[in-house]
């Protein structure tokens, strides 16, 4: 008889775990800015070299983290956002799987500053290759900055399977408006390779979704809005004669997270049904409000979609809601010539 199993180092459990969380440079922007969030900052910046294969940055003016916190941070399963099981159905935070630091830490080179406010000093902290290799006193600004160098460096076959700058580019910007349409009420910035690629103040969700998508947007857009016991509903659909023949500006949002359903999407359709051109396909954004006891989140680590407990009914006033709105709007439908 031989035994043979074996519990795996953290390094190589942190890299299995990075396999899940982060496919790309956008998956670290999604990440940091949510933290960046969650400690509670009113500006983040996202600084990006080279598509975020080189660099990607992000500075708060959060809560910052203690000098020990700030090791913690770095541990897998580490998290201030949640104590017990039964917190998972209580969320009010973006993070609670505590997984994000420690995968990103053990696909790439990590550079963390932070402080606390009334503090004096910070910390600084170098970590390489899952290991904190340097920590000293800074003289920082209140909050956190978290640069992620080399993404992938040790994982030659993630690094090659990169697109090019272009599409990771894309897939970062995607993730920057996400995060900021999600959040209005807080300013965002974005420089790549030095210049300046959006800067977006403090605004509400119209003048938000403007100021990302430009001017033109804002005749386009309808209001939506629905009270209900079960979901709130709130946002704009895009009137159907600017309905374009790519799927554009589809947006759903359920308590300020920006998620993927195929489901919901198909009550949009059906809200629009005879007043879209064959083909074409309406945008949208819409911001639902649900009790957190009423989705699980925790079905996939990036959280990009959710279980709802009654799907059903949220599909039906949907539908509604977006008619409704259509409706009041005396939109005629159109007719399809082509037919
Ligand atoms: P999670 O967000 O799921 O808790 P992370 O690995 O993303 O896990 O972060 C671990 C912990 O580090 C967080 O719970 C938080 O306490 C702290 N942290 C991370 N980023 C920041 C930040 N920008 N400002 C303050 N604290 C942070
Ligand atoms: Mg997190």
């Amino acid at each position: 008889m031989s035994d043979v199993i074996q519990l795996l180092p953290d390094h190589v459990a942190n890299q299995i775990a990075a396999g899940e969380v982060v496919q790309r440079p956008a998956s670290v922007v999604k990440e940091l800015m949510e933290n960046a969030i969650d400690a509670e900052a009113q500006t983040i910046k996202l600084i990006v070299k080279d598509a975020g294969k080189t660099l990607i940055q992000v500075i708060d003016d959060g809560n910052g983290m203690s000098p020990t916190d700030a090791r913690l941070s770095f541990e897998r399963h580490a998290t201030s956002k949640i104590r017990s099981a039964e917190d998972l159905f209580q969320l009010h935070t973006k993070g609670f799987r505590g997984e994000a630091l420690a995968s990103i830490a053990a696909i790439a080179h990590v550079e963390l500053k932070t402080k606390q406010i009334g503090d004096e000093v910070g910390t600084a902290l170098v970590i390489e290759g899952s290991e904190i290799s340097s920590q000293e006193v800074v003289v920082t600004p209140k909050g956190t900055s978290v640069s992620v160098k080399n993404l992938f460096f040790n994982i030659p076959a993630r690094r090659n399977f990169l697109k090019s700058n272009s599409v990771e580019l894309r897939h970062i910007i995607d993730e920057f408006h996400r995060v900021a349409m999600a959040h209005p009420g807080l300013s965002f910035s974005m420089y790549h390779n030095g210049s300046e690629s959006f800067n977006l103040p403090v605004s509400n969700y119209r003048q938000r979704i403007v100021n990302i998508f430009g001017s033109k947007t804002n005749e386009k857009l309808v209001p939506v809005t629905e009270e209900t016991e079960v979901v709130n509903i709130s946002g704009f659909v895009g009137k159907p004669e600017f309905a374009k023949k790519t799927r554009g500006e589809q947006y759903f949002f359920v308590n300020h997270r920006f998620i993927k359903s195929p489901y919901l999407n198909h009550a949009i359709g059906a809200a629009f049904e005879g007043l879209l051109k064959q083909g074409t396909h309406p945008s949208y954004f819409l911001y639902l409000e649900v009790d957190p006891q009423t989705i699980d989140i925790n079905i996939h680590p990036t959280k990009t979609e959710i279980k709802f407990d009654d799907e059903h009914t949220i599909y039906a006033l949907l539908r509604s809601a977006v008619k409704h709105s259509l409706g009041q709007f005396n939109i005629a439908p159109v007719l399809d010539f082509d037919q």
